[in-house]
C-alpha cells in the first residue's frame, strides 16, 4: 500500500478541484489523483466562467466557500453581465479567463492546503474491499481511501474525431482513460455515450479585428468572489469581438455533410442540444446562414483565439475553408483544429442527491462523467460531492441543497431523477423559482449552509455584515415615506420617478414599472446620507421589485414542496396493482425517494401521480 486517504478524488478538472478544495476544509486527509497530461482545473473548451444560469452556480459555490469564483477573478480578462436588458432574475455574470492563469492559480490555491496531496497519475482500476476502496494507477501506485469521488470528465473510453481521423484521447493532446466499466466493473453506464465538440483555435495575428464589433469588459459587473472589491480587477482587461457566419460559410458545411462524423454515422454519442456544433446549426436551421461568432482571446499572452459558435468535427480542410469565409477571418490560420470527443457517462439515476452511488456507499461521482456539460455544472457537483463525502466520513448528516433555493439543487435533482439521454446544461428556465434564485441574493440563500458546516470561516464577517445591512436597509425602505407635497412632487419629476399623487414609501417607489430599482435605491440612499455596500443595495432593490411575485411563488412552491418532500416507498409502488407496467418499470429503475423525484421522472403518467398523491395525504 503506497498511500492511504480519508477522501480520494480521481480527476482534477473543475469537479475534482472543487471537491478537493472543499474536502480539505474538513481537516481530513485528502488525495487528488489526476492524469499527468491535463493541468488541474483546465478549460479545454471555451475559456470563460459563468453565463446564463451558470453565473448563479459560481456565486453559490463562492458563498459556500468554494474555489471557482476566486480563481475566475484572479484570471478574469473580460467581464460581462448577460441578459442585462432582461429582468434581474435572469441576469448572469460571465468572465472570460486567461486559460493558463486560471489553471496556474487553481493549482497554487490547491497547493496551499497542507492536508491535500496531489498525485499525478492515471488510475486504471478501483475496487472495493472491506468497506474501503483500493485505487491502482497505471504506473503501479496503490492508494487506499474510505470515500472515493470519481470526476473523470470526458476521459473514460474517450475517442476524438476530426473528420475521418479517429484517435483515442480524453481531449486534445491528452491520453484517454480506461472505460468506466474497466475502471470499476460494478458501475452502471448509460447505453448511449455522450459527445461534445470544440472549435478550431486561430492564430490571433491572422485576424482582422477592424471589421468586427468590439465588446469591451464591463467595469460595472461585480467580481465573483465576495471578498474581492466589487469592481477592481486582478488582471488586465481586454475586448472580445463579434463577427458572423454567412451563406458561403454554411454552404461549404452543407456540401460536406457526408464527411461530417456527426452525420455520417461515425459518431454515435449524443451531443449537447444547447451547445450545438456549426454543422448541427447548418442542418437544423436550414434557412439560417447568419450565426454569431464571438472572437475570444484564450489568454493575455497566448497566440490562440477561440471562435465561440463554430464548434466542429469536420475534416481539417473543410474547417480551413469555412473559417476563411467569415468576415475578418479571410486570412485566418488555424493553429489547433476543432474536434469532438465521445466518452462514457455514469447513469445518474443510480446516484442519490448527495451524488453518492446508491448501491456502493462511499463512492461519489461529479462533473461531466455524470452527463453534464460545462465547467460550472461540474464544479457545482464537485463541491456537493466533496462536502457530502467528508460529512459521510465524519458520520454527520449530509447536505442536500433544495431546488427552491439554489441552482445547484435544481441541477442535482434533475440529474438524479432521470436516466439522461443527452448532455445536461443548466439555464434559468430549469428553476421553478427563478425570481428568487438570483445572483444578487446568493449570500442570503447560502450563508446558513456554509455557517452550519463551518466552511471558509474568513467569509463569516463579510457575509454577516451584508446580511445585517440588508435587514437595516429593508426596514429603511419600508419606513421612508414621500409625502405628496410640492417639494416632493417637484423632486419626483426632476428625477423622472413619475407623479406623486398620494404618499408612498420608498419600497413602493422601487416597484414602479419603468424604473430601475437599483439606480433609484442608490440615488435615494445617497440622498439620505446612508452608505450601504453596493451588493446590499442591489439585493434589497431587486427583492423589493419582485416581492409580490416572490410571495405568490413562495406560497405556490410551499404547497408543491410540502407534497414534493413527502417520502415514498418505491418498492411498494413498484409492486402496486394500481400503477401501469411502464410506470412501474421506470420507478424500479430510478427508485425515487420522494414524491418530488417521482414527479420529475420522464414518462410518469398523471394517473400514477394522482394515485400516489392520493395515498400520501
Ligand atoms: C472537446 C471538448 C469540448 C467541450 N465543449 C463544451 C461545450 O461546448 N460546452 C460546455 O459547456 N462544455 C464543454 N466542454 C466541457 C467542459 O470541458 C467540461 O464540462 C468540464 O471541463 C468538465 O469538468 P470535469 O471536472 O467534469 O472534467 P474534466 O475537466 O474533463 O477533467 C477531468 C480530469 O480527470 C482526469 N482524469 C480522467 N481520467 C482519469 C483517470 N483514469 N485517472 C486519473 N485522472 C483522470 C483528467 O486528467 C482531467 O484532469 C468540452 C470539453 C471538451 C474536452
Amino acid at each position: 500500500m503506497n498511500k492511504s486517504f480519508d477522501i480520494l478524488i480521481i480527476g482534477g478538472g473543475h469537479a475534482g478541484s472543487e471537491a478537493a478544495w472543499i474536502s480539505s476544509q474538513f481537516d481530513l486527509r485528502v488525495g487528488l489523483v489526476s492524469g499527468p497530461g491535463a493541468s488541474l482545473a483546465s478549460t479545454p473548451c471555451n475559456p470563460a466562467i459563468g453565463g446564463v444560469g451558470k453565473g448563479q452556480v459560481v456565486r453559490e459555490i463562492d458563498a459556500l466557500g468554494g474555489l471557482m469564483g476566486i480563481v475566475a477573478d484572479k484570471a478574469g480578462i473580460q467581464y460581462r453581465t448577460l441578459n442585462e436588458s432582461k429582468g434581474f432574475a435572469v441576469q448572469s455574470t460571465r468572465v472570460q479567463v486567461d486559460k493558463e492563469l486560471y489553471t496556474k492559480y487553481a493549482e497554487e490555491l490547491l497547493n496551499t492546503r497542507d492536508n491535500l496531496e496531489i498525485v499525478r497519475a492515471m488510475v486504471k482500476a478501483v475496487v472495493r474491499t472491506d468497506g474501503k476502496f483500493i485505487v491502482t494507477t497505471e504506473d503501479g501506485i496503490v492508494l487506499e481511501a474510505s470515500k472515493v469521488i470519481i470526476t473523470t470528465g470526458t476521459f473514460l473510453g474517450g475517442k476524438l474525431h476530426t473528420g475521418e481521423e479517429q484517435t483515442a484521447g480524453g481531449r486534445v493532446e491528452c491520453k484517454e482513460s480506461v472505460g468506466l466499466n474497466d475502471l470499476f466493473s460494478e458501475i452502471k453506464t448509460l447505453p448511449n455515450r455522450f459527445k461534445t465538440g470544440t472549435p478550431p483555435r486561430i492564430d490571433r495575428k491572422t485576424i482582422n479585428y477592424s471589421v468586427m464589433d468590439p465588446q469591451e469588459s464591463d467595469s460595472g459587473t461585480r467580481n465573483f468572489h465576495t471578498l474581492n472589491e466589487s469592481f477592481d480587477r486582478n488582471s488586465k482587461q481586454v475586448a472580445c469581438y463579434l463577427t458572423r457566419t454567412n451563406s458561403e460559410t454554411l454552404s461549404i458545411i452543407r456540401a460536406n455533410k457526408e464527411r461530417s462524423p456527426i452525420f455520417n454515422g461515425q459518431i454515435k454519442g449524443v451531443g449537447p442540444r444547447y451547445c450545438p456544433s456549426i454543422e448541427d446549426k447548418a442542418f437544423r436551421y436550414t434557412d439560417k446562414d447568419v450565426h454569431h461568432v464571438f472572437v475570444e482571446p484564450e489568454g493575455l499572452d497566448l497566440e490562440t483565439i477561440y471562435p465561440n459558435g463554430v464548434s466542429t468535427s469536420l475534416p481539417k480542410d473543410v474547417q480551413e475553408s469555412f473559417i476563411q469565409t467569415i468576415s475578418g477571418m479571410e486570412n485566418a490560420k488555424i493553429l489547433v483544429h476543432g474536434y469532438a470527443v465521445e466518452y462514457d457517462v455514469v447513469d445518474t439515476s443510480q446516484l442519490s442527491r448527495v451524488m453518492e452511488y446508491k448501491e456502493i456507499p462511499g463512492l461519489f461521482f461529479a462533473g461531466q462523467v455524470c452527463g453534464t456539460s460545462g465547467y460550472e455544472e461540474a464544479a457545482g457537483q464537485g463541491i456537493i460531492a466533496g462536502i457530502n463525502a467528508s460529512l459521510a466520513f465524519l458520520g454527520k448528516e449530509s447536505l442536500i441543497l433544495d431546488r427552491n433555493d439554489s441552482y445547484i439543487g435544481v441541477m442535482i435533482e434533475d440529474l438524479v431523477s432521470n436516466k439522461r439521454d443527452e448532455p445536461y446544461r443548466l439555464f434559468t428556465a430549469r428553476s421553478e423559482n427563478r425570481l428568487y434564485v438570483r445572483e444578487d441574493n446568493t449570500i442570503q440563500r447560502m450563508n446558513k449552509y456554509r455557517k452550519h458546516l463551518r466552511l471558509s470561516k474568513k467569509l463569516d464577517f463579510f457575509q454577516e455584515s451584508i446580511l445585517d445591512e440588508i435587514e437595516i436597509l429593508e426596514k429603511l425602505i419600508d419606513s421612508t415615506m414621500y409625502y405628496s407635497n410640492i417639494d416632493n412632487k417637484e423632486y419626483f419629476l426632476s428625477k423622472e420617478y413619475g407623479t406623486l399623487e398620494s404618499n408612498i414609501s420608498l419600497k413602493e417607489l422601487l416597484r414602479r414599472p419603468n424604473l430601475n430599482p437599483v439606480k433609484v435605491l442608490e440615488a435615494e440612499s445617497l440622498r439620505m446620507g446612508a452608505s450601504f455596500h453596493s451588493d446590499v443595495i442591489r439585493t434589497v432593490a431587486v427583492a423589493a421589485k419582485y416581492e409580490g411575485y416572490i410571495d405568490r411563488a413562495v406560497i405556490e412552491s410551499e404547497k408543491i414542496n410540502r407534497m414534493s418532500k413527502k417520502k415514498i416507498d418505491w418498492s411498494v409502488l413498484a409492486d402496486s396493482k394500481n400503477i401501469s407496467f411502464e410506470c412501474k418499470l421506470r420507478i424500479k429503475t430510478i427508485r425515487p425517494e420522494t414524491f418530488g423525484q417521482l414527479q420529475r421522472i420522464e414518462g410518469i403518467r398523471p394517473a400514477t401521480l394522482a394515485y400516489v398523491a392520493g395515498n400520501l395525504v
